[in-house]
């Protein structure tokens, strides 16, 4: 039986009333075994809650009544009291695969798992999807979901996700939209592969098929240098350009059929292809910005909003800009449950901060994130009222052609560190962590000076910078 382990009571909680305590295990909430966070929830928010107990061996029943949709007040070890469902893939674009050996044990978990989908927005191939998963699914309303598509051909998606049920497996997203479900899909394209007709070939088969997909990201494949697939190779800047092209024209299409563009690409697209990104406003609401998606121009947009409160002198907030709220669905009113494991949540609390000191300051950043900042820096220096520049950290550590901020590691950062001024204040982008860790383990006191963690928004950029002005 799946049992969840309660790891933080809140004081002055009715769970704290009623003498929970960390440690505990929950075996059943109202009489009924729960395998998930959402599952909890859903008999958390009921007046009176029953929980079955174990503490120390022993097997005891607590009752908590309060108001209905109050939170009970637990945090749970886990968001999935069950075996997260692991991927049956083996896709040769899998960064998983690619990952150097050693690194922590959570990052190789190839998770398939439409609740993870639900819950942080992870990506779904639906191979392991069932019956009874499309049943609750669609009686508990689990929207939105993130499915992988990558090809609709099924030959390709089976070749793509190296897995004979690949080719069916797009039936689920069918009966997923037809059972009224928000889906966004994602294309991950292997230059040579499912890009040029093939990627024409998806996005038709998207418009005849799923045209009530609420979106859909075309996102470029990453290769790392520990990658053992011959055939995965970064794109050219011609196939960069070519799938940005397709692009444009299947959101002229989907526009002029649907009444709106579904299809976008992801921003590395526009630095590979060394075009500039659409405006923002080509981006709608933004609805793939965690994939990458229009994080360019928001960034940008809110640097210079703030930047602009700033001169006013109203302190930069986060809501002046136009940074979608980070996107964490049902989660953000689960009161329980952290993310142990899968994607724990970031430190943002800035660390010695030297308010009153005109010292320059180095913003830490990976060489994509540089091309995006660059032409700001200049505004921002200006506004800061100091020398303000990038310190840009090359991904030796995965090497091949992996240039995001959020896949730096500690000792990547720890060398290009070496590189500043030594009263400079160093800004790092919280991107690079989880719970104070880098990516390689390294723990972010553990650098070798002092940095400031930031957030990763151009908001929290200026409102840093702020902080050091006369
Ligand atoms: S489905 Fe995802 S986790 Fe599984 S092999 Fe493919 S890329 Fe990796």
């Amino acid at each position: 039986m799946p049992t969840a382990r309660v790891v933080a009571v809140a004081p002055g909680s009715p769970a704290h009333a009623a003498g929970i305590l960390p440690g505990d295990e929950l075996l059943s909430l109202n009489g009924e075994a729960v395998r998930d966070v959402i599952g909890y929830q859903i008999q958390a928010d009921e007046p009176r809650v029953e929980l079955e107990l174990r503490r120390g061996g022993l097997e005891q029943l607590v009752v908590v009544d309060k108001h209905a949709g109050a939170p009970l007040g637990l945090d749970l070890a886990s968001a999935v009291f069950d075996r997260v469902r692991t991927c049956d893939n083996h896709c040769p674009f899998c960064f998983i695969y690619q990952l150097p050996k050693e690194m922590r044990k959570s990052l190789y978990v190839k998770d398939d798992d439409y609740r993870l989908s639900f819950l942080y927005g992870n990506f779904t191939t639906l191979t392991r999807f069932t019956e009874a998963d499309l049943e609750r699914v669609i009686s508990e309303k689990l929207g939105p979901l993130y499915v992988s598509i990558h090809a609709t051909d099924p030959e390709l998606r089976a070749r793509l996700l190296r897995n004979r049920r690949g080719a069916t497996s797009l039936r689920w997203l069918g009966a997923l939209l037809d059972g009224g479900i928000e889906v966004h899909g994602q294309i991950v394209v292997c230059p040579g592969i499912n890009d040029g007709d093939a990627l024409h070939d998806t996005l038709l088969g998207i418009l005849d098929r799923y045209p009530r997909l609420a979106t859909v990201g075309v996102v470029p494949l990453g290769v790392s240098a520990y990658t053992t697939e011959p055939d995965m190779r970064p794109h050219t800047r011609a196939e960069a350009e070519g799938v940005l092209d397709a692009i444009d024209v299947w959101q002229e299409r989907f526009e002029r059929v649907l009444g709106r563009r579904l299809v976008y690409a992801a921003d590395e697209y526009y630095l590979l292809a060394r075009r500039p990104f659409p405006p923002l406003a080509d981006y709608d609401d933004v609805p793939q910005h965690e994939n990458g998606i229009g994080m360019a121009r928001t960034f940008e947009t809110d640097v210079r909003a703030a930047l602009a409160g700033a001169q006013t002198g109203s302190v930069p907030e986060r809501q002046t800009g136009s940074v979608p709220e980070r996107q964490t669905g049902f989660f953000a009113w689960v009161d329980g449950a952290p993310a142990e494991g899968y994607r724990a949540p970031r430190v943002v609390t800035p660390v010695r901060l030297r308010r009153s000191s005109p010292a320059p300051v180095r913003i830490v950043t990976g060489e994509y994130g540089a091309q995006v900042l660059a032409p700001l820096v200049e505004e921002l220096a200006s506004a800061a009222r100091t020398d303000v520049s990038l310190l840009v950290v090359a991904n030796s550590f995965f090497g091949g052609n992996i240039a995001v901020t959020g896949l730096l590691t500690g000792a990547d950062v720890a060398r290009a560190l070496d590189e500043a001024p030594h009263d400079a204040r160093c800004l790092l982008p919280d991107v690079v962590l989880s719970n104070g860790r880098f990516l390689d383990g390294m723990d972010v006191e553990e650098l070798p000076r002092p940095v400031e963690v930031v957030g990763t928004d151009g908001v929290s950029l200026v409102a840093a910078l702020a902080v050091s002005s006369p």
